[in-house]
């Protein structure tokens, strides 16, 4: 066998476990790069002679190696025996990082505390951010905010998996249901969320397409509504798309980042959320797909159109001619009453 030809660092065994894994997928990207040695770390970039000193920037005593940022440098150790993982093998220096992270995934961890486990590879995670930011914006983290932001993390992972999960079943059981068209009511968004409710008119005479959309916050607070004339579209499900992706253009333009996007067209929200198949609107989908991933977090959500009236009222609602874009700071009074059932 040719001695030059080496497999890819880190065990095919261990890395598969990583795809397996049910947390987010930046986490797998992360681990998976981390167990193939294709983090910047010192003596990563010193091997591509990327960087000559392939010192650690927090103890400027051993080279940053993946073993020596992650586990071994005295702000990691400090990090892993707060944590209250029970491990001992985690801080034990001299167990290569392979070994460890054998440890950490092969563990009943993930099966009986998944808890802890989720905290620990959020703790790598945060070792890592905490790391460049002390590299790249000189900005000092301390140990205890690094273990704080990784709890974070896991308790804010949690509850949007589980506020998906509550979502995912409300539709399957709405679709379940007859068309009943009574109005239920409309749902806040989770903590630190906003909720985007949009809807698209379309003339088939003229051909124009109009959207309207408001924004609440977790409370239920307006925060602010808006009207457009989008392009000409050839029918009522492409205004529906159009309107969806103003309204994430919206979103996105006032730095919201973990949104809920819910309209009045089942198909919209079925072919963005994969379950349908339509190349006829390939290009809607895509630009969609576009502005999805720019979110931490986009969801989008079908409600019944009796549930979906002030979104309904906006986008079909004149706006002066030659205007083509309207936003209320304050509630229309064309709304209100609407806008009061809902709160
Ligand atoms: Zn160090």
């Amino acid at each position: 066998m040719d001695p030059e030809i080496q497999p890819p660092p880190g065990k095919a065994e261990i890395k598969a476990k990583i795809w397996k894994l049910k947390t987010a997928p930046k986490i797998k990207h992360f681990l998976w790069k981390l167990l193939s040695g294709a983090l910047a770390t010192g003596d990563n970039l010193k091997r591509r002679h990327i960087r000559n000193h392939p010192q650690c920037h927090r103890c400027c005593q051993e080279d940053e190696t993946s073993q020596h940022l992650f586990f071994d440098c005295f702000y990691a150790q400090q990090v892993w025996r707060a944590s209250g993982i029970p491990h001992q093998e985690l801080r034990t220096t001299g167990i290569t990082m392979e070994t460890k992270m054998e440890l950490l995934l092969s563990s009943c961890l993930a099966n009986r505390q998944p808890q802890l486990f989720n905290l620990a590879i959020w703790i790598l995670w945060r070792l890592w951010k905490s790391r460049n930011q002390l590299v790249f914006q000189q900005k000092s983290i301390s140990w205890q905010n690094t273990l704080q932001r990784a709890r974070n993390d896991v308790q804010e992972w949690e509850d949007t998996n589980t506020y998906v999960q509550s979502l995912n079943q409300q539709v399957h059981s709405s679709r379940h249901q007859q068309p009943t068209m009574a109005r239920t009511k409309w749902q806040r968004p989770p903590s630190t969320w906003i909720k985007y409710n949009y809807d698209g008119a379309f003339n088939h005479q003229t051909r124009n397409a109009k959207a309207g959309w408001l924004m609440r916050d977790e409370n239920g607070v307006y925060m602010g509504s808006g009207q457009a004339i989008g392009s000409t579209t050839s029918d009522s499900l492409e205004s529906e798309f159009q309107a969806l992706i103003i309204a994430m253009q919206h979103a996105w333009s006032q730095g919201y980042r973990k949104v809920i996007f819910e309209g009045d067209s089942k198909q919209v929200e079925e072919l963005m959320n994969n379950e349908k198949l339509n190349f006829g609107r390939f290009n809607w989908i895509r630009e969609g797909r576009f502005w999805q991933k720019r979110f931490e977090e986009a969801v989008f959500k079908w409600v019944p159109r009796t549930n979906n009236q002030p979104a309904d009222i906006l986008a079909k609602h004149h706006l002066q001619p030659n205007q083509s874009f309207k936003f209320h700071y304050y509630v229309p009074a064309f709304i209100t009453s609407t806008l009061y059932y809902d709160h």
